[in-house]
């Protein structure tokens, strides 16, 4: 399983790590750790990140950034108005009204849904965590805003799906960042004590997301959240440029925003400008060469220039400070400190105010960029099962208020707040409905004013097969409705209550035991949520007594851990599949009360959802074109690595012919194929910039032809003579056996002669065999082809060790003691060789399992690495 935490910025993409040594931050094939959230499409592939960030103006069109903010919503949106008119390439309507992208991919225009751009940037953030791991990448935890409405997450849901990720949690920025700021934290007061208030503000470059989060020894409570969605440093950007294009209006007599390069380049050197007077108060210059009509344009600009034109913006920052102390009630004494992060709270206005607000200086404990990054991998490595990670509980909330609405049988419209603002999430709720048919719910956000979408719903659900009791009357139907660990509401089950007529004592039959929804829910504990198992209280929800549509939480049947995976159940038609298999067959069921011997009997009703997200066919279709992409961005990848592989032989092999190479190859050749080297690097810029993979291998194999004998006699001049020397001295020491053989040297007169003989005559060939080759080469020049190779005067070196060795190595045989049945057999247990079989050998056989045992307790530790977190 991956242990990974993305945070998928509007401007910048971080990635995170879990491993044994505690969190990592890496960094992408550029070595940076900011991975710019850009998608570039080309005629031959697409490329993501800084690539893709490079290619923003010359490919202005086809280069696809800030669709983040495009998430989840429909074409006439306001909010995708208002931005289509900054972006550079096209927004389009797509049939069913949502947003998407227009641009040309591979020569031709193509559509593209939102998702499947998120899911490309995804893709990337994969791929380069995959390539520092060493493998697959599936489980990971993503960050999302924390304003994020239903439909948005359901939205990123989709991407991480068409990216083929396994998103455990779709974490809020600001919830990772107060988790990476409390994990490490030894000082938490114990949970008994009054907690540690901690304010979170997170200023990014397109929105401000605040939390307070409150603190004890193990736990993080969010109590609050608040955001401005369209307030970030971009905004600044954007403030500064309009200032220079009206400065070059009446100075250069060009208007910056008529030409999309030009403007994004002014934004570009914009926001560099922002990011100098973030550190110097002085006058500073913007310069760019040739920006408009082969014009030049400069001009100047100084902080308190920038703040007071800022203004406006600055001062929307105080809002969603006070309302986070506002909800979370807490007063300004009770903060204990207020942790900043997020690249615009480098802007000393911003920092001022935050001060001003909460009435002290903000800290930055934290990495302000990788913050998010971190907590979502800490986050990962918490529900995953391979990391041991110290207990921490996370308690988030829901960032609106919601309401079910559902007409009654009279046809009246009734509602119900379920979720309040900042309640405590994930949690699950029990309603209860008294009903004869089939029934809707709606569920819709409370106060569209207060919410940052311009549709306030969520999805309908249809809780199916409902059915009057036995008696004809209307009957008891139990709905759990929950906002899940992504923050998303979901009706995970539906059931109707059918009371069985009551049994005198002791008459009950072996019931089936009760399946309450607590032992459900126990059975099916997610990870994540087992550590927030006091969060899911019972809540008395408003009870409407009427018998048409009466609505009440059932006390009996607290839910406590539960799980309602999101990630598994992927499309609408995966949740209801799994509503109704999950669900077939009825329960008989007692209620918890021993003494009572009433029964009822639980009946699992199927739930149609329609909400705002991909079907099953969608993603499929999606998963399928990604794959595609995947698989052409390799092809080309490989395309341009041949390519490269001609250049690189090019340039390598023309420097070394009159170095290194020089004197192994004759005059006329080195002439000859110097030229054909000049000619294919023309060919490289000409004819040949842009063949197929197999032209470059072809081109390359024909040019290794010439090339190949060159380094292979460089190579072999290197290595012969120590090849010679090696097989010299082997025959020497062969000889010199002889020798002492002949003089009937006693360490070799236990050998026979005719094994001798055999010594002798392989001595008597080798040597000829070396002597007639050393000759050879020795009447050779460095540029002919060697007479001998350097493995072959090894092979022949080893043929003679074969042959020789074991004759002239042949131990001498042992003296034979004398007689003595005590001393043999103490002898022979000494010996090795003479061990006899059984009783020596018995006690080592014996030991290997206990050995084998005793590594099984590591083996398993292993398994499971602990994570250092000081
Ligand atoms: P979001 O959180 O809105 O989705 P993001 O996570 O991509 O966006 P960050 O990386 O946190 O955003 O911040 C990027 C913003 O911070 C940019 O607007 C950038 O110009 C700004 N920024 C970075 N460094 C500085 C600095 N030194 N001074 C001023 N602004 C800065
Ligand atoms: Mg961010």
């Amino acid at each position: 399983m991956s242990v990974v935490g993305f945070d998928l910025g509007n401007q910048s993409c971080y990635i995170a790590l879990a491993r044994a040594g505690g969190i990592e931050t890496i960094a992408n094939e550029y070595s940076d750790r900011c991975t710019p959230t850009c998608v570039s499409l080309g005629e031959k592939q697409r490329v993501m990140g800084v690539s893709a960030k490079n290619q923003m103006i010359s490919n202005v069109k086809n280069t696809l950034h800030g669709f983040k903010r495009l998430l989840g919503r429909k074409f006439d949106d306001p909010l995708v108005q208002a931005e289509k008119v900054h972006l550079p390439y096209e927004v389009v309507k797509f049939q069913n009204g949502d947003a998407g992208i227009k641009a040309n991919y591979l020569g031709d225009a193509e559509e593209f849904s939102i998702p499947q751009v998120v899911a490309m940037m995804l893709t990337k953030l994969k791929e380069t965590a995959e390539a520092n791991i060493g493998r697959k990448v599936v489980d990971c935890v993503l960050s999302v805003p924390n304003f994020y409405t239903d439909t948005e997450r359901r939205a990123l849901l989709d991407a991480a799906k068409i990216s083929e990720l396994n998103c455990l949690r779709l974490m809020n920025d600001t919830t990772a960042v107060a988790l990476a700021y409390g994990i490490y934290k030894q000082d938490l007061p114990a949970p008994e004590e009054k907690p540690r208030n901690v304010i979170f503000v997170d200023m990014g470059h397109s929105a401000l997301q605040v939390a307070a989060c409150a603190f004890n020894k193990g736990k993080l409570k969010v109590l609050a959240t608040s955001a401005d969605p369209t307030l970030g440093g971009r905004d600044f950007d954007r403030v500064i440029s309009n200032q220079f294009a009206e400065e070059f209006k009446k100075k250069y007599k060009i208007d910056a925003k008529s030409k999309p390069r030009a403007l994004l380049r002014l934004l570009a050197e914009s926001e560099k400008l922002k990011k100098q007077m973030s550190v110097n108060a002085n006058l500073l210059p913007l310069n760019i060469e040739c920006f408009m009509e082969d014009i030049d344009v400069s001009a100047k600009m100084k902080r308190a220039d920038f703040e007071e034109m800022a203004a406006d913006l600055l001062k929307r920052i105080e809002a969603p400070l006070r309302q986070v102390l506002a909800d979370s009630k807490l007063k300004k004494e009770d903060v204990e400190s207020v942790e900043i992060i997020g690249g615009s709270t480098r802007v000393p206005a911003v920092k001022e105010i935050i001060k001003k607000v909460f009435g002290k200086d903000p800290s930055t404990t934290l990495n302000q960029d990788e913050a998010v990054a971190r907590g979502c991998a800490l986050q990962c490595a918490i529900l995953s099962p391979t990391f041991r990670v110290r207990e921490f509980a996370i308690t988030d909330v829901t960032a609106y208020p919601i309401k079910l609405t559902w007409k009654s049988s009279m046809e009246e419209e009734s509602e119900m707040e379920v979720f309040s603002k900042n309640h405590q999430a994930p949690f699950s709720k029990m309603l209860t409905f008294y009903r004869q048919e089939p029934f809707d719910l709606e569920a819709v956000y409370i106060d569209p004013k207060s919410l940052p979408y311009p549709n306030p719903y969520i999805g309908r659900f249809t809780i199916n097969k409902v059915t009057p009791n036995p008696q004809g009357e209307s009957s008891k139907v139990k709905v759990k409705i929950r906002v899940n660990i992504h923050g998303v509401l979901t009706l995970p089950s539906a059931s109707m209550v059918e009371k069985l007529p009551e049994q005198p004592e002791g008459e009950v039959n072996g019931p089936e035991p009760m399946e309450t929804d607590q032992t459900e829910d126990q059975k099916k504990t997610e990870a994540g949520e087992e550590q927030n198992a006091d969060k899911q209280n019972e809540q008395q929800a408003n009870p409407e007594q009427n018998q048409e549509a009466a609505m009440e939480t059932d006390q009996t049947e607290a839910p406590k851990t539960e799980n309602d995976d999101d990630a598994a159940r992927a499309t609408p038609e995966e949740e209801k599949k799994e509503n109704t298999d999950a669900k077939n067959g009825e329960k008989k069921a007692e209620p918890q009360s021993k003494k009572s011997k009433k029964q009822v009997k639980m009946i699992d009703l199927p739930i149609d959802i329609h909400v705002n997200r991909f079907t099953t066919g969608q993603i499929n279709l999606a998963v399928e074109k990604e794959g595609k992409m995947i698989m052409q961005d390799k092809q080309e990848k490989d395309r341009i690595d041949s390519k490269n592989s001609v250049e690189e032989y090019v340039y390598d092999m023309r420097n070394k012919l009159y170095e290194r190479y020089e004197k192994f190859i004759s005059e006329k050749d080195r002439e000859t194929f110097s030229k054909l080297l000049d000619d294919t690097e023309n060919w490289l810029y000409e004819d040949g910039e842009d063949e197929k993979k197999q032209v470059y291998i072809d081109k390359l194999a024909s040019l290794k032809k010439l090339g190949n004998p060159v380094v292979n006699r460089y190579q072999e001049d290197e290595l012969r003579p120590k090849a010679f020397e090696e097989f010299g001295s082997a025959l020497q020491q062969v000889r010199k056996v002889l020798d002492l053989y002949a003089q009937k040297d006693e360490k070799y007169d236990h050998i026979p002669e005719e094994d001798m003989k055999k010594v002798e005559k392989a001595l008597k060939e080798k040597q000829k065999w070396y002597d007639t080759k050393l000759n050879a080469q020795n009447q050779l020049a460095p540029h002919q082809n060697p007479a001998v190779m350097s493995d072959q005067i090894l092979t022949e070196k080893k043929n003679l060790e074969t042959v020789c060795n074991p004759i002239i190595n042949k131990p001498k045989p042992k003296v034979e003691p004398p007689k003595d049945d005590k001393k043999e057999e103490k002898k022979e247990g000494e010996s090795g060789d003479a061990k006899p079989e059984g009783a020596a050998t018995q006690p080592e056989q014996e030991q290997q399992p206990q050995q084998q045992q005793q590594q099984q307790p590591q083996q398993e530790s292993k398994s499971q690495e602990d994570m250092d977190l000081d």
